[in-house]
């Protein structure tokens, strides 16, 4: 039961990062200097279904890869934008091949780890990259090691060196996917420390996600619950919800019609962050229905 109202407090950094703005940003324009469309999009443009949506009815076509893409007939010309996680250079390639304009929006700042893996991997550095191996952006990076004779495993995290068999001598490189908390990447360089006497690592998780689990992470110590907001696909929002958690009751909703009255009763203090793909709109939304479902208790309660 609700006695008093309480305060209801966004997390200093949540929501659309640089790359996620840009991307979107790029789709704008390119669906409005194509008004006869179609232009089209390798895999959902952001991991956000609403944003999906909104592009969707405006004339964008997306494809889960580019085998997808219908051929061109000589002399037609079509669009296609690569999102934020980048790709494969051989995806690039095909494209290029089937005769499409590539608008390429990788995030600079995943261009990192790509370009560490490849470098790691050509001085004959054991590559290990910490990330789901069937990430997009950790397809892209392995993408970018084709052509190598590369050592690489792909792991969740430190609790699975021990399936990597590390001998003392092999020489290892190690990266992250850019939205991986920090802290479990420094946990996993100590782990393969401890087994080999050569470690390269490179901090490849990106400033935005490491602003963001900080702020959540300060945020989720001074609240009775925490609301992520976020696409359920989304790697980032589901790291937020997995630090929240660690201190507080924590709920991942993709957006406010999923909100319950009952997880507000006796809260006082309400947290409130979002994923890098979570646009400023929902985040009001979702404050507003909150503070609306706290009216409704404080009054039944009154
Ligand atoms: S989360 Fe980081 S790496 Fe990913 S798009 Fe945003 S800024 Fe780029």
């Amino acid at each position: 039961m609700i006695t008093t109202k309480p305060t209801i407090e966004v997390a200093r950094s949540a929501g659309w990062c640089f790359g996620v703005e840009r991307i979107v940003q790029m789709a704008e324009k390119l669906l409005d200097e194509t008004p006869d469309g179609p232009v089209y999009c390798l895999g959902e443009l952001i991991h956000n279904p609403q944003e999906v949506a909104r592009l969707r009815a405006k004339g964008m076509v997306f494809v889960k890869s580019h085998e997808e893409l219908p051929p061109l007939k000589p002399g037609e010309k079509r669009k296609v934008l690569i999102r934020a996680h980048g790709v494969a250079p051989s995806v690039k390639r095909a494209l290029h091949e089937k005769g499409y304009e590539i608008y390429d929006g990788t995030c600079p700042l995943v261009t990192i780890p790509q370009r560490f893996a490849r470098e790691l991997a050509e001085q004959g550095y054991r590559l290990v990259i910490m990330g789901h191996i069937e990430h997009p952006e950790i397809q892209g990076i392995l993408g970018h090691l084709d052509g190598l004779n590369a050592q690489v495993d792909v792991i969740t995290g430190p609790e699975e060196v021990d399936k990597l068999r590390l001998k003392a001598s092999d020489r290892v490189g190690l990266i992250s996917q850019t939205t991986h908390p920090f802290e479990r990447f420094a946990q996993l360089i100590g782990r393969v420390l401890e087994h080999c006497l050569e470690v390269r690592a490179y901090n490849t998780i990106c400033q935005a996600t490491f602003d963001r689990q900080e702020a959540i992470r300060e945020l989720a110590q001074r609240c009775d619950i925490v609301i992520v907001i976020g696409g359920r696909n989304s790697s980032n929002t589901c790291r937020l919800a997995e630090i929240a958690s660690q201190y507080t009751t924590c709920y991942h909703i993709e957006d406010e019609s999923e909100l319950k009255g009952e997880w507000f009763w006796g809260k006082k203090h309400i947290g409130i962050s979002a994923g890098a793909s979570t646009p400023t709109h929902a985040i009001t939304a979702v404050q507003a229905a909150i503070e609306q479902l706290v009216s409704k208790l404080s009054t039944a309660s009154g």
